[in-house]
């Protein structure tokens, strides 16, 4: 990950972090308690700038292990991440199968792919199992490229279906995922194949 630490964009993002490692423990607690219930409830786009902002809040609070000093109320929606013991607050992502649901705390596994309710796995495999072989046209080798008559076509054709597919995560299974748990994210992009949040439309 050390390339990644070093990226222009990693740079960015510890430099806007800066205004929570300024805060002291209690009042970065009572921050983040205070937006946990204005999150709550509610389906929320990665992409949001509230959300990016609770993130850099989370990672700075995960480094100091604030959850554990019991410092705020969390709001009662909120039950205990099993991997971080910080509120829980999950990410829905294209890798759902393989990785379940994503802590915004910690980065670790929140609700592991078999323990999701049996209500709403059927309908997550089957889109993640769509989406697999579209996102995989990104990663296509040389190849496969040439296998098709036209590979910036191919390409394009499976853009317009990641957007399609990011749609549905949006407006259907986040309310699905909502009667489960007391807020959900969802990664409303895909970088491989330059769908950026904006072409993703609810
Ligand atoms: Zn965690």
């Amino acid at each position: 990950m050390a390339d990644e630490s070093d990226s222009p964009v990693e740079k960015l993002w510890a430099e806007y972090s800066l205004i929570f490692r300024d805060f002291d423990d209690l009042t970065l607690a009572r921050w983040m308690a205070q937006t946990l219930s204005q999150l709550e409830g509610r389906g929320w786009r990665l992409s949001h700038p509230l959300l990016g902002t609770y993130r850099l809040a989370a990672q700075v609070a995960h480094d100091r292990q604030i959850w554990l000093k019991r410092l705020a109320n969390v709001p009662a929606a909120y039950p205990e991440a099993p991997c971080c013991r910080a509120p829980l607050v999950p990410l829905l992502t294209r890798d759902v199968i393989e990785s379940g649901l994503v802590c915004q705390h910690c980065g670790g596994t929140i609700v592991a792919f078999e323990d999701l309710p049996d209500e709403v796995q059927g309908r997550l495999k089957q889109w993640a199992e769509e989406y697999a072989p579209i996102h995989a046209v990104a990663h296509w080798d040389d190849r496969q490229r040439k296998g098709v008559a036209d590979y910036d076509r191919a390409f394009e054709n499976a853009a317009k279906e990641a957007e399609r597919l990011l749609g549905v995560a949006g407006r259907e299974l986040l309310p699905k995922l909502l009667d489960h748990y007391p807020v959900i994210i969802w990664e409303d992009q895909d970088e491989c194949l330059e769908v950026r949040p904006e072409d993703v439309e609810l």
